[in-house]
Parts: C-alpha cells; structure tokens; sequence
C-alpha cells in the first residue's frame, strides 16, 4: 500500500509528490492526460512545441518558493532570466517592465506624469516584502489548529499588523488615498496587470494581494523548452525516489476505509494508500467523494465564487527578429468577442529555444480571461463561430502590435477555450487561475491545505495561497512540511 496517491500531475501533485518521494514516502500519482504540468503543460504540432496556458516562471529569488523547492530537491532546471521581464504595449507606447525598481518607477513616471509615482511603487514594493518574510518565517500557513496558532506569536509577526488592514481595504481605495493625480490611462494599466496577477481588478482585489501581484513581474523566468520541463523534473525525482507518475488514470472515486483509501479511476484500476493528496480544484472534489468528505468539498467549493476561464490562440511565427523581452501585455484597440479582459499576454519562445521551434521560427502562445460558462453548452456551429472569431480578432489585434513582425509566416494557428481546458485538464467548467483574490474572499478565507479527514491535503491553486506557479508551489511545500510534521519526522 502506497503512503499517498496523488491526484493530479500538474505543478502542486508533482512539487509534493516529489518532496515527499524524496523524504522516503512511496507516492503514486494518478494524471488523467497524457503530459504533466495542468495548466502548465504543452502540447505538440509538427516541429513545434507550445505551451498551453503558464509560460513565466518567477519566485525564483531566494527564500522564494521555487528555489526552496530546487535546493531541497537539489534540482537544476534550465531558467533564463528575462528583464524587462515584460513589455506593456499600450496607446502606442511601450512600457518595459525592468526588475529593477528605480528603473521601472522611472518608465512609469514618464509615460502616465503623474508626481509622487514613486511613492506608490515603494508602498507596493514593502507591502512585497512584508508578506515574502512573513511567509518565510511561517512555515505553516494558515495555522489548522492550536499548535500551529501559537507558533504565530513571535516578535516577527508584528510586522504583519501592518499589511493585515491591506487585506480588507481595496487596491483602489489605497491608491485613492495617496491622492495622487491619476489618469483613466493609468486606472487601466493597474486593472490589466492585476488582472493577470490576482485575477481581480483594483477596485476588488485587497491591497496587500494586489500589491505582491505588481510587484510580481519583476522577477520572470523563462524555462528553456517549455513551462512543463521544471514540472518534467519533479515528476523524474518521484521515479528516482521509488515513486510512480501514471498517465491516462483519471481519478473517479476517492473511498475513506478505517485507515486506508481506496481511489478508483475510470479505467477501472483499484489504488490503495494511507493518505490523499489532491491536486485538483476544490470545485471538482465533491464529485469524486462522498458522505462527509463530499459534503465538506461542496460546502468549501461554495464559498469560492466563480473563477476565470482562458482563451488562448497558440501559433508559429517565422521570425529571426530580436526581441527585447519574450514576454508582452498589449492593451487591444477593440475588445476581443467573448472576452473580458482589454488587453492579453503574449509569450514567445526564445531565438535560440530549439525545443520549441525550429530555427528561424517562434511558437507564441497568447491568453485572455473569459467569462467560462458563456463557453458551454453552444451548438457545434456557433461555438466554432466564436473560436473562428476570437482567432481572427486577437491575429488582428497581434499584427497592429507588433509592426516588426509584418510580412512573416504564421501558421498552426490554434485556438483555445474554457471547454479546451476543461477537456484537457478536467477543470470545472473550465475555471483556471485559482480563486480570484477579492476583499470578501481575501487570503485568509482561502480554502486550507489540510482537510479534517485523516491524511487528506489539498494542493493547487484553489487553497492556500492560491494562484500561479509559486503560490501554488509554497501550498505544496506546506502540505509536505504538514506530513514530516505529523508524522514525527
Ligand atoms: C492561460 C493561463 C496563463 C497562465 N500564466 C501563468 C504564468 O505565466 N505563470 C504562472 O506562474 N502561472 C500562470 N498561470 C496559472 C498557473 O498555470 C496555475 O495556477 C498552475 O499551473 C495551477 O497548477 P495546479 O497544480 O494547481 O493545477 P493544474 O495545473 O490544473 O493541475 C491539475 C492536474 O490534475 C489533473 N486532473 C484533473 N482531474 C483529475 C482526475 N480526476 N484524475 C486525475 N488527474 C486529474 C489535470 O489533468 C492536471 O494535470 C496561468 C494559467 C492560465 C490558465
């Protein structure tokens, strides 16, 4: 019998799959797709290689959570730091977004003129700092009970009464605050950029949260060959510890026995182990389980709100061109159909990134926040009518962005959708990018790593601490220092 079945290969089974496996736990991961990494992952066309929704990796930086999980794992993934880490593409001006502070105040100073910018990026930048130390003083986040409580009280946390009214105060209302003399323009690029860091613009997302996620781009890595190698890393260390990642067994049932579960997957296998470790959205648990853990998923899975779907449209470019950064948010003329968001993210592969393209060519990936349930239920027609739209209005938004690229091939060009996401990864209705962070819906109330039933964490985006690769990660290395803990280690 296995200690733990994981389910689910993406970033938060793997990271505590491997974490585990290498403390001398027998894991099993059951992945229902045939690649690992979630929405990290990639798929394949040709001699082309594309990454299908995350492609910047960042809290790289020491003490961060990805470097806490390559020093202990003693991991070398092949990174390549971007700075600028990414452009802004916005009424015809260009916006770098250098990680250095100093530098990146200037290039916001002189595009939007506004006095005392400085200010608030230094407010942005402690706000930052204040939670990294925080989380790195605090191994257990949030306490599960009153053991863990009581480690909270040392003079260190002190600090955190400073960022705890930030939790319930929006971004906008502290930015209003700093009465500085703000444009529509600047409104604009705030609610952008929050959107693809907290998933909330800034009249909802809570200071502190909005803060880290301004902060955030500083720091951004490209992974030579795809945002699934470090992934394909992990999953390389599990099997090096003994464990085992198995692909195509989608997780049907989760069954609680006196000491043991049982996990049944629609091929029909039959897994035994000790204890779970989920890695997919709470949305999905309550699904798979049933008496009281059913009922506690559905119940948590309730509080959460809707969250995000993407669109994405994936192509080839053939292109030598040099480019500044691999990364570019352009702000849209129009408004793509379908879509929320007034600007998307587009990520290039490097010149040089052979894995990924050929020479003299570039895969490209770009994404948008949909509205998800707008995506399901549509007759065949009408939603290859949408796709076909969306395609052509991003092409034709990407061609007026970037005049350097004028003239140059494009081909496999492939559109995706929340049902593209829900197909692929399983995802409820297609709902990525975690829980959006909002003031009712702030950090604390996060859904926790650890449930009440007896071995059963969770890990991924939709608990504690949320969305995007690092938050999902420092959840993963809170789950693993939960079991040593537990078990006496
Ligand atoms: C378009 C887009 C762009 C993004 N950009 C970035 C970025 O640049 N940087 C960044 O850090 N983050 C980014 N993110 C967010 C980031 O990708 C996610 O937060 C993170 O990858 C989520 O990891 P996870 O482990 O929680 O879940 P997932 O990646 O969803 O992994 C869950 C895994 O479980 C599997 N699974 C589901 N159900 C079952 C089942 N029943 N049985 C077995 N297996 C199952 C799925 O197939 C999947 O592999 C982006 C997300 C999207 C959608």
């Amino acid at each position: 019998m296995a200690d733990f079945i994981i389910i689910g290969a993406g970033y938060g089974g793997l990271a505590s799959g491997a974490l585990l496996a290498n403390s001398g736990f027998e894991v099993q991961v059951l992945e229902s797709h045939v690649y690992p990494g979630g929405c990290a992952s990639y798929f394949k066309r040709k001699e082309f290689l594309f990454d299908v929704g995350a492609t910047t990796l960042s809290g790289v930086k020491a003490d961060q959570p990805l470097s806490m999980l390559f020093d202990e794992l003693n991991l070398k993934p092949d990174l390549i730091r971007i700075d600028p880490g990414m452009i802004i593409r916005m009424d015809g001006k260009e916006l770098r977004r250098f990680s250095d502070q100093e530098a990146w105040t200037n290039e916001t100073e002189q595009i939007f003129k506004i006095d005392g910018i400085g200010k608030f990026w230094d407010k942005v930048y402690k706000t930052d700092s204040i939670v990294w130390e925080l989380l790195k003083e605090n191994k257990l986040l949030p306490p599960a009970n009153l053991r863990e409580l009581v480690t909270l009280i040392k003079p260190v946390n002190l600090k955190g009464i400073r960022i705890l009214p930030g939790l319930f105060k929006s971004f906008g209302s502290v930015l209003s605050s700093m009465q500085l003399k703000t444009t529509q323009k600047f409104h604009r690029f705030i609610d952008e950029l929050l959107l693809i860091t907290a998933q909330n613009t800034a009249l909802k997302t809570p200071w502190t949260l909005g803060a880290m996620g301004l902060a955030y781009p500083a720091e951004t890595y490209y992974p030579s060959g795809g945002m699934f190698r470090p992934a394909k890393l992990l999953e390389e260390k599990i099997l090096s510890s003994g464990g085992a990642v198995r692909y195509k067994e989608k997780v049907v049932s989760v069954e609680q026995h006196k000491d043991y579960y049982f996990v049944k997957t629609a091929k029909g296998n039959r897994y035994k182990a000790k204890g779970i470790i989920s890695n997919i959205p709470v949305w999905n648990m309550s699904a798979i389980t049933d008496g009281a853990i059913s009922n506690y998923f559905e119940k948590i899975a309730g509080r959460t709100g809707a969250a995000w779907g993407a669109v994405t449209l994936n192509f080839a470019i053939e292109s030598a061109k040099e480019l500044e950064s691999l990364y570019y948010q352009i702000h849209t003329k129009e408004k793509v159909p379908h879509c929320h968001s007034q600007s998307f993210f587009v990520s290039f592969s490097a010149a040089a990134d052979r894995l990924k393209a050929p020479v003299g060519w570039r895969s490209v990936t770009i994404s948008l926040h949909s509205e998800a349930a707008q995506w399901f239920g549509l007759s065949k027609p009408e939603y290859e009518r949408r796709k076909s739209q969306i395609k052509d209005a991003i092409l034709k938004e990407f061609r007026a962005a970037f005049p350097e690229f004028d003239g140059c091939r494009i081909e496999h060009v492939l559109p995706g959708t929340p049902v593209t996401f829900q197909f692929y990864t399983q995802r409820h209705i297609g709902f990525v990018g975690g829980i959006p962070h909002s003031i009712e819906n702030s950090l604390l109330k996060f859904p926790p790593n650890k449930t009440p039933f007896n071995n059963f964490y969770m890990a991924g985006d939709t608990v504690f601490p949320g969305q995007g690769t690092p938050a999902v990660v420092l959840g993963a290395i809170m789950v693993w220092r939960r079991v040593m803990g537990e078990k006496g280690f």
